[in-house]
């Protein structure tokens, strides 16, 4: 129990699991009468076949896309929606948005919605082709995924939009070549990768795309004293497992992580010497000023990030919102090399 409560965050009017403690999931929200449980970590797979013939525990087993945003769980609490964060935070605009769901928990008051947000959100990169889009991927029920028949259930009667579901398979009929396939179909549309399931909803697995992961490197490279150990080193790795798996081209793929290293790495150069800062911008539609400050106090918990920039306008009935988020260690040591500081190696 010790244990349990050095993990557990305050926050107002409910508590959070910061780690994985006492069989409960990271991001678990304990409200007075009511438990969020979090959702499960997806282990990842490095080769395919092997991968799902280890992890699978089962035969029929389904593939959807992957979706590259951030996970939300929307879940009904004291008759009101209220999207978390995978840390367990209540997530200010994704409870707006989503609070459009209230209709799917008048049916199911105890089912947890699992899905991936995009678009102009206040974490992933701004669009013009839409505002938001909620991807669903899963349902809980306490702790429990649901199977996927039951799944596919529930998003068939709500008319949910979910995530591209690739299709159903059986280890025992060899799917293998088919699931290569699509692998590099994904790839080759730029697409993060794929989440193979159970058909009990007991296991998945997650499997990425070498395009992801340089994309990813392409993103991040500029934050690169603000990426976590490991990040690049996962990303090189992984992708050079696949164009070996995949008997790819070596010189293609050393040219598209050159490029996406040192032209993400000179354009956080370059912002440093003329804005003093290295960051990144967001934009985001909301209907409520109480949702964008609830945003704004959320954002400014963060230790990583500053935010800066922040401009307001009048959009319809909405308020449109642009800021920044000044990457801190980035921007410092960036500040410190570029003036003539000198470091010991
Ligand atoms: P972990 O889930 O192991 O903690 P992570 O938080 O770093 O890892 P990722 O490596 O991006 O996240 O992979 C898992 C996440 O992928 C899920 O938590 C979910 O947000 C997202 N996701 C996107 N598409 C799907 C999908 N079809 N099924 C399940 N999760 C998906």
């Amino acid at each position: 129990m010790a244990v349990l409560l050095k993990k557990i965050a305050k926050e107002d009017g409910y508590e959070r699991l910061k780690d994985d403690a006492g069989g409960y999931f990271a991001g678990t929200v304990f409200f007075k009468d009511r438990v969020i449980h979090g959702y499960p970590h997806i282990k990842r797979i490095f080769t395919l076949k092997e991968g799902v013939e280890r992890n699978i525990k089962e035969d029929g087993f389904s593939v959807e896309e992957k979706i590259d945003g951030y996970n939300v769980r929307v879940a009904l609490v004291d008759g009101k929606v209220f999207a978390f964060t995978r840390a367990g935070r209540i997530e200010p605009y994704a409870s707006e948005k989503l609070s459009s769901l209230s209709f799917f928990f008048e049916e199911n008051p105890d089912i947890v919605i699992c899905g991936e947000m995009v678009g102009n959100t206040p974490f992933t990169p701004p669009t013009d082709q839409f505002d938001f889009m909620f991807y669903v991927f899963d349902f809980m029920k306490e702790k429990t995924i649901l199977p996927f028949d039951e799944k596919q259930r529930l998003i068939k009667k709500y008319n949910l939009s979910s995530v591209p579901l690739i299709g159903k398979f059986k280890k025992t009929e060899e799917p293998w070549k088919k699931l290569k396939e699509v692998a590099l179909f994904l790839n080759k549309g730029k697409r993060e990768g794929m989440v193979i399931k159970g058909l009990s909803g007991k296991s998945a697995v997650k499997y990425v795309t070498p395009s992801s992961d340089i994309e990813d490197i392409r993103q991040n490279a500029r934050f690169i004293f603000d990426m976590p150990v490991g990040f690049f080193n996962q990303r090189v790795f992984r992708s050079s497992v696949f164009l070996e798996d995949f008997g790819m081209s070596r010189e293609e793929y050393a040219k598209k992580l050159g490029e996406a290293f040192y032209s993400s790495l000179s354009g956080g150069i370059k912002q440093f010497k003329k804005e003093g800062a290295v960051k990144e911008e967001f934009r985001i539609f909301v209907e409520k000023e109480e949702t964008w400050n609830a945003v704004y106090s959320m954002l400014k918990k963060s230790k990583e990030i500053e935010v800066s920039d922040v401009y307001k306008w009048k959009e319809g009935n909405k308020i449109g919102v642009r800021f920044s988020k000044v990457y801190r260690k980035t921007t410092q040591k960036f500040r410190k090399f570029l003036s003539g500081y000198a470091v010991e190696d």
